[in-house]
């Protein structure tokens, strides 16, 4: 790939989290640097919320910031649609060809059975990994099944004896042990993509050169690299940062834990400020709005 193509793809949840604005830096620069495309893609598989409302202030935030993106909403592309709740065709249509070449099944497994399997697992002080008795199934049995309407999964077949390898540009060399994997659930019931086959198929059919995200999703990774491996795409590089983290700690920085923040000087002084700032600017409360959110600094006025 010569090109080189970056992307961040936000879930809308009615702000932007300034860690995820880093993260999106990232790729805004190197895309930049390289003369590439930097592409704004919009997670909104789980969206219950409005979603104009929810994705409002992630869009106003790069704007504010002056990170402009090549595709994405509001400006189109060749390699869209840009949400994925409108790409749905094309994961059920990947799932179809997983699932016609042997590399995914239908799991026809109950929530309890695959507990007591766990539980027998962990009793023999083993890893758990699912028993597979739906591949057992005869055609018929399949065929009736379907038509009774019995809820189930589509799973990965995790090739179990494969040692994953991902050459990180952050991280390094990292491996994973497919034997160690349980066979991760690609499609729900309700015909719904998991994140880590979304994912792939939207980073793989955008032509994403680079995936440069927070290293908490390093755990996703080897499943991801299954999934492109059996779809026949090539990889992209892999590039996990690190997240930005919560004053004096290493856990990363949550809007929820503001108190605690509060005693960090530098936080304080923030508060201080936008304390100061905001009945000024007629908005009480904060107007809802604190240090972990962009529109807070945009607010109280930082400049970008
Ligand atoms: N929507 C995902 C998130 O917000 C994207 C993760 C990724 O970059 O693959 O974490």
């Amino acid at each position: 790939m010569s090109t080189v193509r970056t992307r961040f793809a936000p879930s809308p949840t009615g702000y932007m989290h300034i860690g995820g604005m880093r993260t999106a830096l990232f790729n805004w620069l190197w895309a930049r640097h390289n003369g590439g495309q930097f592409i704004l893609r919009i997670d909104d598989t789980d969206q219950e919320r409005n979603l104009s409302e929810a994705l409002g202030p992630i869009l106003q935030a790069f704007k504010w910031l002056g990170l402009d993106w090549d595709e994405g909403p509001e400006v189109g592309g060749e390699h869209g649609p840009y949400f994925q709740s409108e790409r749905n065709d094309l994961y059920r249509g990947a799932v179809d060809k997983l699932l016609a070449a042997g590399k995914a099944y239908r799991d026809y497994d109950t929530p309890e059975q695959i507990q007591a399997d766990r539980e027998a697992a962990s009793q023999e002080k083993k890893n758990y990994l699912n028993i597979r008795r739906s591949l057992e199934l005869t055609e018929s049995e399949l065929e009736q099944y379907a038509a009774e309407g019995r809820p189930s999964v589509v799973r990965l077949l995790v090739p179990r004896d494969q040692k994953i390898q991902i050459d990180d540009a952050v991280r390094g060399h990292v491996e994973f042990v497919a034997g160690l994997m349980p066979d991760p659930v690609i499609l729900r019931g309700n015909g719904t993509p998991l994140y880590n086959l979304a994912t792939v198929i939207d980073d793989a059919q955008m032509q994403i050169s680079h995936v440069i995200r927070a290293e908490e999703h390093l755990s996703n990774t080897p499943v991801q690299v299954l999934i492109y491996q059996a779809l026949g795409y090539e990889l992209p590089q892999f590039a996990h940062i690190p997240f930005v983290a919560a004053p004096g700690g290493k856990e990363k920085l949550s809007k929820r834990k503001l108190d605690k923040y509060r005693k960090s000087p530098q936080f304080k002084k923030m508060f201080d400020k936008a304390e100061a700032v905001f009945p000024r600017i007629g908005l009480e409360n904060a107007g809802g709005l604190d240090p972990v959110m962009v529109e807070y600094y945009e607010k109280i006025g930082y400049l970008p």
